[in-house]
């Protein structure tokens, strides 16, 4: 048993790896031809940057393959030997907190190479030691909150039920649709400051925007998103048809305000065709497909890794394996969703223009570096957006 999960996990990371030698062959070769879309010295740099990232990537790939082999050949069942005697509820808690602590601790130096020296070296990353110490502190209290609740929930339901991997799905996905529910008015704010937008002809023109649309704004803000990186974005947050529109401060600074309502107009096509919803329906398939092989793996499996069959080690085993399940579905959530962006695009443009969409969108590009073309493996496995050079064809 512990060699077919091994062997499925190796794999995994070899198609992995094999991705990523392809993205980072395609770019190298593509950078020296002639610029597209950016500027030859931001293709330049966008291809650089690509390239630091996904050699980035495959270091991770190969740390997360190490705690995988740490925890299936001796971590699980030591953790095991030490925190649980009965294997209820508040022990489960324990266990997944060290389990996802020891991940955590693994990582961090990881995540702190790519903030203040990979992004750094680019010219992104804004953030200062004291706003990282501060968010690290405050997601983690976060997780202690809530994510410890939502553990204490799920060991409680296997304990409870017969056929737990149901009423696990009912409740995680419960849990899933109340946080993107509170995420924009409870969540964000703790790391973001929120501020009304103070640009009087901007926000009418995005209400008028939101009522053509057939939506209605629950406000226009700025958040201080440069506090931390210099990227652009926008969303909008809420369910139902009472909308928040969220600026970052760096995409206000850096579009026009035809630009800034054509990528609210793409936005707006999301809801229009009810992305959303197909988002959230193609989420609990997954979480289902999930539930299903995790709830129902054989008593082999605890016996090869030397644990009881218990909460505590089906949720660490879920957090474990997890992610070989959605990198499998990927293709076929990036195919939807690439499907859906080339819809909201044609959307945003009739909203505002297909001049200001297409300027827009290559600002964006500009200022983020990110370079427009990608190896067809890549895409498949990883874009939720079509590369640029694709989407602004399509415009034409
Ligand atoms: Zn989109």
């Amino acid at each position: 048993m512990l060699s077919i999960l091994g062997t499925l996990y190796f794999v995994y990371v070899l198609i992995k790896l094999y991705i990523a030698t392809q993205e980072i062959g395609f770019v190298a070769k593509a950078q020296h031809q002639n610029a597209v879309i950016l500027s030859p010295s931001s293709f330049l740099k966008a291809a650089r940057y690509k390239i630091a990232s996904e050699r980035f990537g495959m270091v991770s790939t190969l740390v997360d393959y190490g705690l995988f082999l740490f925890w299936i050949g001796y971590g699980l069942r030591t953790l095991e030997g030490w925190l649980i005697t009965n294997g209820g509820v508040w022990e489960s808690v324990v266990f997944v907190y060290a389990f996802i602590g020891v991940n955590y601790l693994v990582g961090l130096p990881l995540d702190i190479y790519s903030t203040f020296f990979k992004d750094k070296a680019f010219g992104f990353s804004t953030i200062d030691a004291k706003t990282y110490a501060l968010d690290q502190l405050k997601a983690m209290a976060l997780f202690v909150v809530a994510g410890g609740a939502i553990v204490a929930l799920v060991a409680w339901i296997i304990l409870s039920f017969a056929s737990w991997w149901l009423w696990g799905f009912g409740a995680i996905f419960a849990v899933v649709l109340f946080i993107n529910m509170i995420y924009p008015t409870l969540i964000a704010p703790i790391f973001n400051r929120f501020t009304p937008l103070e640009n009087p002809e901007l926000s009418a023109s995005i209400e008028s925007l939101l009522q053509k649309a057939g939506l209605k704004s629950s406000g226009v803000f700025m958040i201080d998103a440069s506090k931390r990186d210099k990227r652009l974005n926008a969303y909008f947050g809420g369910l139902g048809k009472s909308k928040r529109v969220v600026l970052f401060d760096t995409l206000v600074e850096k579009l026009s305000k035809s630009e800034l309502l054509a990528v609210l107009g793409h936005e707006l096509g999301h809801f229009k065709h009810k992305d959303m919803l197909k988002n959230v329906a193609m989420s609990a398939f997954m979480l289902l497909v999930m539930f299903g092989l995790f709830g129902n793996l054989p008593a082999s499996v605890y016996e090869a890794l030397h644990v009881s069959m218990s909460p505590h080690s089906t949720i660490a085993l879920f957090l474990l394996l997890s992610p070989l399940v959605s990198f499998v579905m990927m293709p076929l959530f990036g195919a939807m969703s690439r499907h859906n962006e080339y819809a909201a695009d044609a959307y945003g443009s009739a909203c505002e223009s297909k001049e200001a969409l297409k300027n827009a969108l290559m600002k964006l590009a500009d200022e983020n570096k990110s370079f427009p073309m990608s190896h067809p493996l890549q895409i498949a496995f990883y874009h939720t957006h079509p590369p640029l050079v694709e989407r602004l064809k399509r415009l034409e």
